[in-house]
């Protein structure tokens, strides 16, 4: 099932209900707010649209991550070695020359 509202999830019944919905379709229980999975803040469904106002959750993960232009921490480290070493060599290099 493809959703394009994002989902939150019922205090009750733990099931997932719609950012504006007010009752649990699952289970049927009223809720005066949503209550964030992530950071366990709650508030009123109209705060929610636009993702937790707390820690910015945007409904349950849809898969891939959106965020890829990050390049992980190794990758960065290897590339600062590699810059060092070739650094290294080539300095080494000309002493040898002179
Ligand atoms: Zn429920
Ligand atoms: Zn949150």
């Amino acid at each position: 099932m493809k959703n394009s509202q994002r989902a939150f999830f019922c205090e009750n019944c733990g099931g997932r209900v719609r950012a504006s919905a007010s009752t649990c379709p699952r289970c049927g229980a009223s809720f005066a707010g949503v209550r964030c999975p992530g950071c366990g803040y709650r508030g009123q469904e109209k705060d929610f649209l636009r993702g937790c106002p707390s820690c910015g959750y945007q409904g349950a993960p849809r898969g891939k991550p959106e965020k890829t232009l990050f390049l992980p921490r190794w990758v960065w480290t290897a590339a600062v070695c590699l810059l060092s070493a070739f650094l290294v060599l080539s300095l080494v290099l000309l002493l040898r020359r002179v």
